[in-house]
């Protein structure tokens, strides 16, 4: 990592906290970055050829996967965690039992830059990556997360900066 990463910004030369957000996804400077790949599925609010308004879709539809709507799908780089404190964005219920730490396997928290314009609903795919961060051929789908709900984190003049995508497990 550069030595002025994180030392760069200050009164004179004030932090772009989306740039700064995009560096630390991508790395820059000779950091890595904290990002990786996932695969975004935009759901489209267009009904797929296999929904049927009685039966519903056919969970082997080759063309929707059973999701029933049509969509297109995106490779992003994001930071992805399930390491909550207590209280984090509300991603986990918090009960007086469970020990400060605790992990909700089922619920995770997906970081994500503005060019990746997620939303509620979409899905985000977690695929084999190689020992160097990159995909691992054939593409393989391992884990499979609905986004609930999105923060959007806004700095300066209500700017957006980057996005947090609350999401909740799906069988892949
Ligand atoms: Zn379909």
């Amino acid at each position: 990592m550069a030595d002025n990463f994180w030392t760069q910004a200050n009164v004179n030369n004030p932090a772009d906290l989306r740039t700064e957000f995009d560096h630390l996804i991508d790395g820059y400077g000779g950091f890595d970055g904290i990002g990786q790949i996932l695969v975004l599925r935009k759901m489209s609010s267009d009904f797929c050829v296999c929904y049927d308004t009685v039966q519903g879709s056919s969970s082997d539809c080759k063309y929707c996967n059973g999701e029933s709507y049509t969509w297109a799908e995106t490779y992003h780089r994001a930071y992805f965690t399930q390491t909550f404190g207590r209280g984090i964005t509300g991603a986990r219920e918090q009960s007086v039992l469970e020990p400060p730490g605790y992990m909700d396997e089922g619920k995770a928290l997906v970081y994500m830059k503005i060019s990746a314009i997620p939303k509620p609903g979409d899905k985000i795919f977690r695929v084999r990556l190689n020992d160097a961060g990159s995909l691992y051929y054939p593409i393989e789908r391992i884990e499979k997360w609905k986004i609930n709900a999105i923060e959007d984190k806004r700095y300066d003049r209500a700017r957006l900066a980057y996005y947090i995508c609350l999401c909740e497990r799906e069988d892949v």
